[in-house]
């Protein structure tokens, strides 16, 4: 165990744990956010729950780039921030759309690797694509928006708790 430990101290261990970051200096554009698995292990929950809480990132009043799709001349599809509610976003910084839940758990969820995520999408003409993303009830993706879900609740069951603690205390 001593030799272990030594050997750790060696490597200087303090080098390779991130240091922790200010939750307020979480990028707001997808394109900017750095892996979650890249941040100190201890501060994961934290952070997605920030991300959780902010909700995805949806601009408004944008002035959308049009591109060239085929024959047609197309821009992001605002009826997706509806038809996808609660979990797409978009960057206004490389005009692609990301998976708020997809990104904030595909380290916990199995499998859950497509290039998608990590990548974004910009194929306008093809809604189809992000709803095969989306998938059915006990798709991939589902699983990490029901993991967002659990996060949050948890944390409504912790404060709950917290009150009635702190309520029985005042009683008493
Ligand atoms: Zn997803």
């Amino acid at each position: 165990m001593e030799r272990f430990l030594k050997k750790k101290g060696n490597q200087g261990s303090s080098s390779k744990t991130p240091e922790l970051v200010e939750l307020d200096d979480l990028p707001l554009d997808p394109a900017d956010r750095k892996p979650i698995s890249t941040y100190n292990v201890n501060q994961g929950d934290e952070i997605r729950r920030t991300y959780l809480l902010r909700g995805p990132c949806q601009p408004s009043s944008v002035a959308f780039p049009y591109r060239m799709i085929g024959n047609d001349s197309r821009h992001f599809p605002v009826t997706w921030c509806t038809n996808f509610k609660g979990w797409l976003e978009y960057s206004i910084k490389n005009d692609r759309v990301y998976f708020l839940h997809c990104y904030l758990f595909k380290d916990q969820v199995k499998n859950l690797q497509e290039a998608i995520i990590s990548e974004g999408f910009n194929g306008w003409n093809r809604q189809d694509k992000v709803q095969r993303h989306q998938g059915e009830f006990n798709s991939l993706h589902n699983k990490a928006f029901k993991m967002g879900e659990d996060l949050l609740n948890q944390d409504q069951l912790i404060q709950i708790f917290v009150d009635k603690k702190s309520e029985k205390e005042k009683s008493n």
